[in-house]
């Protein structure tokens, strides 16, 4: 018998076909004429299937009769076409077989809405709903085209470590890995640990980005990406951050910022063009269901055609002072813009896609690339609307010396860093690359509010469930 899912049995070429379908029961309507009909879903697609469950099936009273939401069944019949409103086709079955059943007492997605939040504690469940089995698919279709969008280009696909010893931001904000037994030091009292005993010999964390690694790839290789999870424990409790997220970054040899821009704006628009033309009906969904304003799929189909705002930092200063706009954090030159400012930019004053460049070296890491001004560095954050930064990047200093006071400003060891410098010790070149957060492009495709609920086990602090 041959099999076919949900969604392949929901297309009019399907009639006539006499196949299996298997999924889970979301209702169950019995007529009055002695028959009943199941809507039928197995995650392919937003549309259920209805099966139509002829009273003379033999197990009709002892089975079909009793299947309630959450059951899982595998059904035989024919694809018929259907006379009901918004389907196709429908299933006139000639056996069911009922594999599990969900006691209707206790299984939490019944008919009844769930708040988000409510759903975060059944994140096993959850995908088994229309909005998380979307969020799904459209993750999954961001996913295929940020590879081909990188293949196509004959970017190599590299994988850089999740245990390193580096941190590339030079801030605190890591998750220490270790094999060392905490709880037998801290009952001798340990004052300073000795590293010696430890797995690596020295301390080590889960990574925050793969991009200094990448960048000595891209130095041999030309283009490469990693596109893998990524760990920051810092304590922001927002719907815009995890403790563990998903980051793609490309490195490019012989680039400079003005490409890098083009190729982050480029990339965008191929991964918005995708969900628009490859989940139309997930994407429908979202703009009817989840979007406040119901213009989801109209704002999408608009960035993809129109130029995204390119600013210097100092001109976005300008407009935020002269906006007169009473904001939580004052506006002055060398700040580093919040969100609030951000949301600004790219939701009141453009409307539309925002790169701001060229920032205030002070509030950027030693490893881009210093202007002559000797105030700014070639770094470039892409903000979108609702979102807020959505890919932060920069032209790497790819001058031994010039990297080398800037770490020394930063008080950072060279040293530790020596295969770092020596990129730029042998046949230095001029190189850049960017950061997307995978979860924060899907946020903005999908409309989602919380970054929670677009990856399927969120990773925030206290919560590590599943
Ligand atoms: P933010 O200012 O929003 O905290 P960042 O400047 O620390 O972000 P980068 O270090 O530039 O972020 O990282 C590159 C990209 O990774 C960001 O543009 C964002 O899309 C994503 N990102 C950063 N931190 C997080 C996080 N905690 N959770 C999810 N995505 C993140
Ligand atoms: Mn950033």
């Amino acid at each position: 018998m041959k099999k076919l899912s949900v969604n392949e049995a929901r297309q009019a070429d399907a009639i006539g076909s006499s196949v299996k379908i298997q999924g889970w029961v979301r209702t169950r309507r019995d007529s009055k004429a002695g028959f009943s009909f199941i809507e039928l879903n197995d995650g392919s697609s937003q549309g259920n299937i209805q099966i139509v469950a002829p009273g003379e099936l033999a197990n009709y009273e002892s089975d079909v009769k009793r299947l309630t939401a959450g059951c899982s069944i595998s059904a035989v019949g024919e694809i018929k076409e259907s006379g009901g409103r918004g389907q196709t086709t429908e299933m006139l079955a000639d056996s069911i077989e009922v594999h599990g059943w969900a006691d209707p007492e206790t299984y939490p997605l019944q008919k009844k809405r769930h708040s988000m939040e409510k759903l975060r504690e059944w994140a096993h469940l959850r995908p088994r709903t229309n909005t998380f089995g979307a969020v799904a698919r459209t993750r999954n279709c961001i996913c295929n085209s940020i590879h081909q969008f990188f293949q196509e280009q004959a970017f190599l696909y590299i994988n850089t470590p999740i245990i390193t010893a580096s941190d590339c931001e030079g801030a605190g904000e890591m998750f220490q890995v270790t094999t060392m037994n905490l709880d037998g030091i801290a009952k001798q009292q340990i004052e300073k640990l000795n590293y010696r005993f430890d797995f690596f010999d020295k301390p080590s964390y889960l990574t925050v980005s793969g991009q200094l690694e990448a960048e000595t790839y891209a130095c041999s290789l030309g283009k490469v990406y990693t596109f893998g999870p990524t760990f920051r424990a810092e304590n922001s409790n927002t719907s815009r951050h995890l403790a563990e997220f998903w980051m793609v970054e490309p490195e490019m040899a012989f680039f400079e910022l003005t490409d890098d821009m083009d190729l982050a704006e480029a990339f965008l628009k191929r991964i918005f063009a995708d969900a628009l033309s490859q989940c139309g009906e997930d994407m429908q969904f979202f703009n009817d269901r989840i979007d406040e304003s119901h213009t989801l799929i109209e704002r999408l189909e608009g960035i993809v055609e129109t130029d995204f705002v390119r600013l210097p930092y100092t001109e976005a200063v300008d407009v935020l002072v002269k906006s007169k706009k009473k904001f939580d954090f004052p506006v002055q030159w060398g700040i580093d813009l919040q969100s609030e400012h951000e949301r600004f930019l790219t939701e009141e004053h453009f409307k539309k896609p925002v790169i701001l460049y060229d920032y205030p070296k002070t509030i950027k890491p030693f490893y881009m690339y210093c202007n002559d001004d000797d105030k700014t560095v070639r770094a470039m954050d892409v903000l979108v609307p609702g979102v807020g930064e959505i890919i932060g990047g920069s032209q790497r200093e790819h001058r031994l010396d010039v990297l080398a006071s800037r770490m020394k400003d930063q008080d950072l060891d060279i040293e530790e860093y020596w295969w770092y410098a020596d990129l730029r010790r042998y046949g230095t070149v001029p190189h850049a690359g960017f950061g997307l957060g995978l979860e924060r492009a899907v946020q903005f495709v999908t409309s989602m509010a919380n970054i929670r609920d677009v990856i399927p086990f969120p990773r925030t602090p206290g919560n590590a469930e599943f």
